[in-house]
């Protein structure tokens, strides 16, 4: 399997070859030259297989350059019921991502595919920790090093560095901005004593920490001194991975492949929901895809109306479901290749457009720049929005009616499932976080805290590892260098 940029205008890599990236060289992003086509045989066969087995066979399809018995080896040792222990009460860990029936409405289930599970309780680590374990992996036989450095302000930092603590090879150099995270998420990356993993916590804002990752990634000699490397959301391993929860949902909640489900995604950089339509181009058999977005809505506003407008800084809210908090979605691009028949030429002038004008039109009006709009139908793609109230309304509600406490990200979620059913066809809601990582908007909403997992009782008053720094680049630089030796 050789991988392509979405701009044409890179060689064909390998799965190994991409697997340490980000961007192609030529600004684009990778996908496969196609996707692997999936058999009803297989299908069936799958139907009764382990989390595990089935990401095996799924990898495989895709990491054709890494030895099966490799590959089996690192998806076994990846998903294990340890790993992903933080289920609710009830439900047994070994099936990695239970679903949980919320209700029957108009003949249709509306069901909860639990991904958030692993050691940070978000969905971010069913890939992460994945991840983790394929570096270490291919650091080893290159018998190299690499040193992660991103910003965070939230579930991306702490997802990495769980996934990356211990690992040969590989440090962890995370800003985050100082005292403006919630104390739980604080405490879970801080509390971290692996002497691989570097907090820096900056005195500033995230777009501060932002700034000094972007200053680092074009000094490309310290970049390639230091063998400074990224995970984020672009990143094609993530993607595959979060690939295989649409096949292990769609077989749990069927019987017969004649069955169709739908899913709807809270989404923000169109990571999760790109593995869904990859899923589906490959043929699992889903319906509807149903973007969720909170007020940040640049990709509600796309699927309605063909006209993609990244938002300025301004124009970004900060909301109580802060992981969808985007200003513009850095794996759209994946689908808009496929959107337009993977005219590379094309998408590299759309997403040439998006520097200079802030976005392009695809709605087929006049003067626009195609009329693609018309096919976003056939991928199956629908979408919704969800604002404060909604979401507190829809946690308040799903814990009256079923007992169930949702995370503010899962309930964006369920309330814009619940606008997008279909008469007989399930419809899947990722829940992408437990309640416990947003406990003051539950409160609001319930007038209580959120449940925590076994073990995370007491996190806020654990010892805490970290270093602050002023927002001074020359300062975080010299701090890597200090660390890593190089
Ligand atoms: C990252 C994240 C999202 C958004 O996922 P994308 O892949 O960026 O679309 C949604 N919810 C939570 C809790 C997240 O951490």
């Amino acid at each position: 399997m050789q991988y392509l940029s979405t701009r044409g205008n890179a060689p064909a890599q390998t799965f190994s070859q991409i697997l340490l990236g980000g961007l192609a060289p030529d600004g684009g992003l990778y996908l496969p030259i196609e996707y692997p086509k999936v058999s009803g045989a297989e299908l069936d066969a799958w139907r009764k297989l382990s989390y595990a087995d089935l990401a095996f066979e799924l990898l495989k399809k895709f990491a054709t350059d890494i030895p099966e018995a490799d590959l089996k080896a690192l998806t076994q040792k990846t998903y294990t019921a340890d790993v992903y222990r933080n289920v609710r009460q009830g439900d047994d860990p070994s099936q990695i991502t239970p679903l949980h029936v919320l209700e029957e409405r108009d003949g249709t289930q509306v069901i909860l595919q639990a991904l958030s599970n692993g050691p940070t309780l978000a969905f971010k680590d069913m890939a992460m920790q994945l991840l983790g374990n394929l570096f270490e992996y291919a650091l080893d036989k290159q018998h190299a090093e690499l040193n992660i450095f991103g910003a965070t302000s939230g579930d991306t930092g702490s997802a990495a560095e769980y996934a990356m603590r211990g690992k040969r090879g590989i440090r962890v150099f995370m800003l985050s901005p100082h005292k403006k995270m919630s104390a739980f998420q604080t405490a879970q990356m801080f509390s971290l004593q692996d002497p691989n993993i570097f907090n820096l916590a900056v005195e500033g804002v995230f777009d501060d920490c932002q700034d000094m990752v972007k200053a680092v990634s074009n000094d490309l000699e310290f970049k390639a001194r230091q063998k400074i490397g990224t995970v984020n959301s672009i990143n094609w391993a993530r993607v595959v991975a979060q690939v295989v929860y649409y096949f292990r949902g769609y077989l749990s909640a069927t019987t017969r492949n004649e069955q169709k489900v739908s899913f709807t995604v809270p989404s923000g950089n169109f990571g999760n929901i790109c593995a869904g339509h990859i899923a589906r181009m490959m043929g699992l058999p889903i319906d509807k895809l149903v973007v969720a977005t909170n007020e940040n809505d640049v990709l509600d506003e796309f699927f309605r109306t063909g006209v993609y407008r990244v938002r300025k800084s301004a124009e970004t809210y900060h909301t109580t479901s802060p992981s969808m908090d985007i200003s513009k979605a850095s794996n759209f691009e994946r689908f808009v290749y496929d959107l337009l028949g993977r005219d590379a030429e094309r998408v590299n002038a759309l997403f040439r457009k998006v520097e200079t004008h802030g976005g392009f039109d695809l709605s087929g009006k006049n003067g626009s720049d195609g009329g693609e709009f018309a096919k976003v139908e056939q991928f199956g793609f629908e979408s919704g929005r969800s604002e404060h109230a909604d979401r507190v309304a829809t946690i308040r509600d799903v814990h009256a009616k079923y007992g169930i406490m949702i995370d503010t990200h899962t309930a964006d979620g369920v309330k814009v499932a619940r606008e997008h059913l279909t008469p007989g066809v399930p419809m899947i809601v990722l829940e992408t976080a437990l309640p416990a990582k947003f406990n003051e908007t539950i409160r609001e909403a319930l007038g209580r805290d959120a449940e925590r997992p076994v073990g995370f009782e007491n996190i806020e008053a654990l010892p805490q590892r970290f270093t602050v720094m002023p927002a001074d680049v020359q300062k975080v630089k010299a701090f890597i260098a200090e660390h890593t030796g190089l």
